[in-house]
């Protein structure tokens, strides 16, 4: 990530797919909480069309095996960072990503009110790439900087906040690699 810039409440080096799996926060509700998930479809596959076309709305559930619990499913998350760093966004920041289900962050439920997703593509329990911390980092720097209300001790994973239902991003993410460059 080089010089990428917030307009608009969108990345503009990001590549923008306009998802409409999003509705509006609730009014009054600052964004104070940065959630970090990760998504492969099937799991442990990368580079599928599927993560894209799940958040689009247009997952085709017949098309693996592992896919019929999603059907129906409506879903998305504010930004999705590939494999090889590349940054995709679904849904404008200002808006209400549908990413944490049923969750909790200091006794405030309905995390989605009040934070912004982010999927690393990946599993639970493998490494992520050096790639995928480098657009991150740049992508969290650039959102704390423009959201005032959101800062570095209110960063968590989806485990963290639906503990026992989620185990997002896992094993594989090493949270101090990531904060230390922040
Ligand atoms: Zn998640």
């Amino acid at each position: 990530m080089k010089s990428e810039q917030l307009k608009n409440h969108k990345i503009t080096d990001a590549i923008q797919h306009a998802s409409p799996h999003f509705d509006e926060r609730p009014n009054g509700v600052d964004i104070n909480l940065l959630v970090i998930h990760c998504i492969s479809l099937p799991e442990g596959d990368y580079g599928t069309p599927y993560v894209k076309d799940l958040f689009m709305g247009e997952l085709d559930s017949s098309a693996h095996p592992d896919f019929a619990p999603l059907h129906g499913l409506r879903v998305s998350a504010h930004c999705v960072i590939r494999r090889d760093g590349t940054l995709e966004q679904y849904v404008p920041f200002d808006k209400r990503a549908w990413h944490a289900g049923q969750s909790r962050y200091c006794g405030r439920k309905r995390c989605n009110d009040f934070s912004i997703g982010i999927e690393l593509e990946g599993t639970d329990k493998t490494a992520y790439t050096d790639k995928q911390y480098e657009c991150l980092v740049g992508v969290t720097k650039l959102l704390l900087e423009h959201y005032p209300t959101l800062n570095r001790h209110r960063i968590v994973g989806h485990e963290h906040i639906a503990p026992g239902r989620k185990t997002d991003p896992g094993i594989g993410f090493d949270w101090s690699k990531y904060l230390n460059q922040l």
